[in-house]
């Protein structure tokens, strides 16, 4: 049986210690239930609005039921165990039913208690649930998610939009949105305090060309997020802002239409499996040779494509790669140095700026784009394992930037 009513809950604890009650009366329910594994063992569920989880009471700790103002409808329970008093507020018949069949429990009169009105909301309601795998549009709870979920799957269902209830789940370790046609990820996104995994392949994002990438850079996620999966979205771009996933281990971008990668890749220190197959690639940003890769996979992309005419470098004049303005030069140092900056505490212009940075083949920064020329190197002296097309010399070619004739 369950009562809907009003409920004050009164440490008796907090009373010795001179600690007064609040005296709000919380629009609560209580249930009375019978445990599953016993015989004649029977509990009290309270729910409200603010503990949503319960408290279950067990009957046999009742120590004493006040019961003079039933009939205006109020009653108050007191347990051994925990020490506390519920003060209940209620329709008054409703009162009287619920208290005649506590009474039934606690003195194990089993023949007067009608089993059938007692509840059996203590089994269900003591899993809070972690996981939910949603493949069918019709296995969406009615209720909204659970706010307990720690993995989420919503896979194949052709969805167009981010269900903004996923942002409600401050819990949630890993999401899988995969398989479906979402072309817009909302920026609040980014504030998801616990998001380690997220897999958005074979969706849309990039299908109207300019992505909305700004949930990149939001501090969480910056700072959480270990895996992204971005396979299969008809990307041409990857936002230069990506380096701030500083977490990120695991980046995969297979099968879309990327015909470059971003220089600022390379500044992503904690990457270590990198999938950038079946792509346009042409070449790879020389700022990656800075990183430590366990695994890539360049395969189905035009890495070996390049003719020696383009590889030719663009002849300068050396001295002007000596003489540099004095943005360029606090720039270097700023990247070198790995000083934090963001749009809130500098411009977003020199935001701009610091984050189109290349890096020397010797891992200096550089900020000039004048001196540059594309180099075939062999991939496997700077990464465990490497998956790419077969070719004579087993090498990709990359666009190398120079800080200095010495490097050239
Ligand atoms: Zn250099």
């Amino acid at each position: 049986m369950k009562l809907h009513c009003q409920i004050e809950v009164i440490n008796r604890l907090h009373s010795t210690l001179n600690i007064r009650s609040s005296g709000k009366y919380l629009k609560s329910t209580l249930a009375l239930i019978k445990e599953p594994k016993s015989e004649a063992e029977y509990s009290l569920l309270l729910f409200s609005t603010v503990n949503k989880t319960g408290t279950k009471y067990r009957v046999k700790s009742v120590k004493q039921m006040f019961i003079k103002f039933i009939n205006e409808g109020k009653a108050t329970i007191r347990f051994e165990e925990p020490p506390h008093d519920l003060c209940i507020k209620c329709e008054h018949i409703q009162l009287k039913c619920f208290v005649k069949l506590l009474r039934s429990c606690i003195a194990g009169d089993t023949k007067s208690i009608n089993l059938a009105k007692l509840s059996s909301v203590a089994v269900t309601h003591k899993e809070s649930p972690t996981k939910l795998v949603i493949r069918d549009r019709s296995a969406f709870p009615n209720k909204g998610f659970p706010r307990t979920l720690e993995f989420l799957t919503i896979s194949g269902l052709n969805l167009c939009n981010f269900r903004r209830d996923i942002l409600l789940l401050k819990q949630l370790v890993v999401l899988d949105l995969s398989n479906n046609v979402i072309e817009h990820i909302p920026p609040e996104f980014g504030d998801m305090p616990n998001l380690a995994e997220l897999n958005l392949a074979n969706n849309k994002l990039g299908v109207k060309g300019v992505i909305d990438w700004r949930w990149l850079l939001r501090l969480q996620v910056k700072n959480k997020l270990k895996l992204l999966e971005l396979s299969g979205n008809e990307l041409k771009y990857l936002p230069k802002s990506i380096w701030k996933l500083q977490s990120l281990v695991t980046l995969k971008v297979d099968n879309n239409l990327l015909e470059h990668l971003p220089n600022t890749i390379g500044r992503m220190n904690n990457l270590r499996y990198l999938t950038i197959a079946l792509n346009k690639l042409t070449s790879l940003p020389c700022s990656m040779l800075q990183l430590r890769l366990d695994y890539i996979d360049v395969s189905d992309n035009k890495l070996n494509d390049r003719d020696t005419e383009q590889s030719k470098m663009v002849k300068r004049n050396p001295w002007e790669m000596y003489v540099n303005s004095l943005v360029d030069i606090a720039a270097r140092v700023v990247v070198k140095q790995k000083i934090t900056y963001a749009p809130n505490t500098i411009p977003w212009t020199l935001v701009e700026y610091l984050d189109d940075a290349n890096s020397c083949v010797c891992g200096e920064p550089v900020m000039n784009k004048e001196h540059y020329s594309f180099k075939e190197y062999q991939l496997k002296y700077y990464c465990h394992v490497v998956v790419s097309d077969e070719n004579r010399k087993g090498t990709v070619s990359f666009l190398c930037y120079y800080c200095s004739p010495k490097c050239m």
